[in-house]
């Protein structure tokens, strides 16, 4: 028996991130650490300059675009220094120097990370803070008034901590769109060609830490400034076709699999999203159907198909419900550090076998538990 078949808690991983991979990708993975098939070299010693690894990348960089449906004026690119790293690398780019402020949007903790980092190179406007309603929800079109002359707009296009999503595209089609889409980046279609610049690393939903994926318009690079670092030149990285220097061999490796998975075994993103839907909507069922046992965080209008943040009516219950669930088998449940309680996280890898698992465990721990907490539910908000 592999390791991987002795292992029964992956199907039922529910991690924030890093994330779930599908199996198939994963016994992929297992053989080229021994052997590339293709190579017969382990997957951990193929050079980055071998002709191989070139058309790894070329395919995988393929991939990408034929998934996002890019036009030719886009190039895709394979960085390091996770989405943290684009937080900086992207105004260094685009904002110092300049008199109109960067807008951005606070939607909950990872927007919020990029704001500091943003200011260290340029003016940047707030243009909406769900700071005052706790980030339960996010903006309305009529909550926003985006400027002409920003140089950029910059959102997060799925809050992973707080479990809130943009079911639609912010902004103006007259100001370059910038969206860190980490952690929803190829769970469904989407305009993608209305965005000047996408980032997302790999580890929530495409494969493992190491790697970010940089969608960026040929146009928005026009006038970046020359004094950059190479390495956090963006043109750079360009012409260098992401080896500038030694490139995460093996998590490229990994998402490539992760790519080919998504066009011929789920065939497409289209076919994703339909299955995260569903997975979304049986999680959800199961908190809509607790009568406020299970307290989603986020408003429904702006629910996250990928990650499902809820309270129990205690904390104590909390920590009781993560315990049973890690004896039943269940991963990765814990909320985030920032925000506690519970964090269902639905990434692409996971299967709706392991969703409805999951639905039925809750409803099974809320029969038990419920005679405790009387009168404590208080019904969805
Ligand atoms: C996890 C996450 C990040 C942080 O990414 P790192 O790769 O750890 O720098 C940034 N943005 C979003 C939306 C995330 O979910």
């Amino acid at each position: 028996m592999s390791l991987l078949h002795s292992n029964l808690l992956n199907g039922l991983n529910f991690s924030g991130g890093p994330g779930v991979l599908p199996e198939s990708v994963l016994q992929q993975v297992q053989d080229s650490i021994l052997a590339v098939p293709e190579v017969g070299l382990s997957i951990l010693g193929i050079s980055h300059r071998s002709d191989w690894f070139a058309t790894v990348v070329a395919e995988l960089e393929d991939n990408v675009r034929q998934l996002l449906k890019l036009p030719k004026n886009y190039h895709v690119l394979f960085l390091q220094g996770g989405a943290t790293q684009q937080f900086s690398m992207l105004p260094m780019a685009l904002l110092a120097g300049k008199t109109h402020p960067a807008e951005y949007l606070h939607t909950g903790y990872w927007s919020g990370k990029a704001l500091p980092e943003a200011r260290r190179e340029g003016p940047v406007r707030v243009v909406w803070s769900g700071e005052s309603c706790g980030f339960g929800r996010l903006p309305a079109d009529e909550e926003l008034d985006f400027h002409a002359d920003a140089p950029y707009i910059h959102y997060v296009s799925n809050e992973t901590v707080e479990g809130l999503q943009f079911h639609r595209v912010l902004g103006r089609d007259d100001v370059p769109r910038i969206c860190d889409m980490s952690s929803d980046f190829l769970s469904a279609p989407g305009d993608f060609e209305r965005f000047s610049m996408i980032y997302a690393h790999a580890q929530k939903n495409i494969g493992p830490a190491g790697v970010t994926v940089v969608v960026v318009k040929e146009e928005l690079l026009k006038d970046t400034p020359d004094n950059l670092p190479g390495f956090l030149d963006y043109r750079t990285q360009i012409e260098t076709h992401s080896i500038y220097n030694t490139p995460p061999v093996f998590s490229i490796y990994v998402v490539l699999l992760v790519t080919r998975w998504l066009r011929d075994q789920i065939g497409g993103l289209a076919a994703m999203d339909a299955i995260n839907t569903r997975k979304a909507e049986t999680l959800y069922q199961a908190l809509d159907e607790s009568n406020g046992f299970y307290a989603g965080k986020a408003a429904r209008a702006d629910r996250s198909k990928m990650n499902v943040s809820f309270n129990l009516p205690t904390p104590a219950l909390e920590a009781e419900f993560i315990a049973s669930a890690l004896a039943a088998g269940f991963s990765g449940l814990a909320g985030h550090r920032s925000i506690g309680g519970i964090r269902a996280s639905l990434y692409n890898g996971l299967e709706l076998s392991a969703v409805e698992k999951l639905a039925d465990f809750m409803a099974n721990f809320r029969s038990h538990h419920l005679p405790l907490v009387a009168g404590v539910g208080k019904g969805n908000h």
